[in-house]
């Protein structure tokens, strides 16, 4: 029996919504000097822009692609670079499918799995240094990427190319060790049960991780539970750059993100902040948010989220904090950063450093599950 969900078990190809939730109003095709590219059978020279009206693409650069509602494009040897207005650069390899949709472009890539990984974890690890490290993250991407391909399937691909699904930013930057460690755990998955798990991991957990449940509305699975990541004086992530951090969130900031969250209504000021209990990771359960005389409670995760999501991520790092607070602020004295479910990056590459290799590092962070190959997994059990 194979393991994959059907789309998945004959996947050879990976099907990726490229600038995902993006608007493409204008979508310029640029030959690469090391890579080819061709459109309709011909090859492609110089540049070509595209737009879209009435469901069918526009181009004046090239008459023969006018009109059409979409067009194929096959990318070769380094690939071919696709910009727009608001749109990052991206050098891009495999099949294109670019379509008019409406007056937007749609943008679709068709790439093998592990050429996919490659780009996906020299972003996703771009700090880690050691390979085991490396081959830890490509394990756990390639998981989390299986567990995701029905993600947009009503869309019309697998994945898309945001945080969402992870961050695949096509060619331009591929970090040769990330290369290697997909090269050289080609087809490893994490599974529990016969069944790949779900991988989450983030950036630092601050000495625990944490369980999926305090921080998602998900169900509990066993191996996402709280983890101490090593010696509580010196956890293995305690090298991540910012691994204590203190911030200072001023009450009009917050009352920004809570607003926006649903939590607060228009109008209501923060006259306090305070924490209701705690995790078994030290993590704070819930806040207390005193406003417009009422007090609400805003589960910690949520907090993070909503901060985030407006004051940006780097405005509160993690989730497991001190707080205390002040007369018109709070300030936040934390540890870690990100979410704190399932693999610890910079813990994996402090294990990494002591000598432990990545099938360690990942039963440490995903206790209870075991490293199989893709084709292998559900037949052993
Ligand atoms: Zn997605
Ligand atoms: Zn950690």
């Amino acid at each position: 029996m194979l393991l994959l969900p059907p789309c998945a078990a004959a996947q050879e190809k990976v099907l990726i919504g490229v600038y995902h939730g993006r608007k493409i109003t204008r979508l310029t095709l640029s030959s690469h000097e090391s890579g080819q590219a061709t459109v309709r059978r011909a090859l492609l020279k110089g540049k070509v822009s595209l737009t879209a009206a009435g469901g069918r693409l526009r181009c004046a650069d090239r008459k023969s692609l006018d009109g059409l509602k979409e067009i194929k494009v096959s990318a070769y040897g380094s690939g071919i670079w696709l910009s727009g207005p608001g749109l990052p650069r991206r050098l891009h390899r495999g099949d294109l499918a670019i379509s008019a949709r409406g007056d937007r472009i749609r943008v679709t890539a068709t790439v093998p799995p592990e050429i996919y990984l490659q780009s996906v974890v020299s972003y996703e690890a771009r700090d880690l240094g050691s390979p085991e490290a490396f081959k830890a993250q490509a394990v756990a991407a390639r998981t989390y990427a299986l567990t995701k391909v029905r993600n947009h399937v009503r869309e019309g691909f697998n994945l898309c190319d945001t945080q969402h699904c992870q961050f695949y930013a096509g060619f331009a930057d591929i970090n040769p060790a990330a290369a290697r460690a997909v090269m050289q755990t080609a087809g490893e998955i994490i599974t529990h049960g016969g069944k790949p798990v779900s991988a989450f991991y983030h950036s630092a957990c601050g000495g625990f991780t944490d369980g999926i449940s305090a921080v998602w509305p998900y169900p509990d699975a066993p191996y996402l539970r709280t983890v101490q990541d090593g010696p509580a004086a010196r956890p293995y992530c305690s090298e991540a750059p910012g691994f204590r951090w203190k911030k200072r969130l001023a009450f009009a900031d917050l009352e920004r993100a809570l607003r926006r969250g649903g939590w607060l209504k228009n109008g209501e000021k923060i006259s306090s902040v305070s924490v209701r209990g705690h995790g078994r990771s030290g993590r704070p359960l819930k806040l207390a948010v005193r406003a417009g005389g009422r007090t609400v409670e805003v589960p910690t995760s949520d907090f993070y989220h909503a901060v985030g999501r407006t004051l940006g991520w780097t405005a509160m790092p993690g989730n497991l904090f001190e707080l205390h607070s002040g007369k018109d602020h709070i300030i936040l004295d934390g540890k870690g950063a990100g979410h704190g479910v399932g693999m610890c990056q910079w813990g994996a590459e402090g294990m990494a450093r002591k000598g432990f290799n990545y099938r360690e590092i990942l039963e440490h962070y995903y206790p209870g599950a075991r490293i199989e190959k893709i084709r292998e997994a559900g037949k052993k059990k």
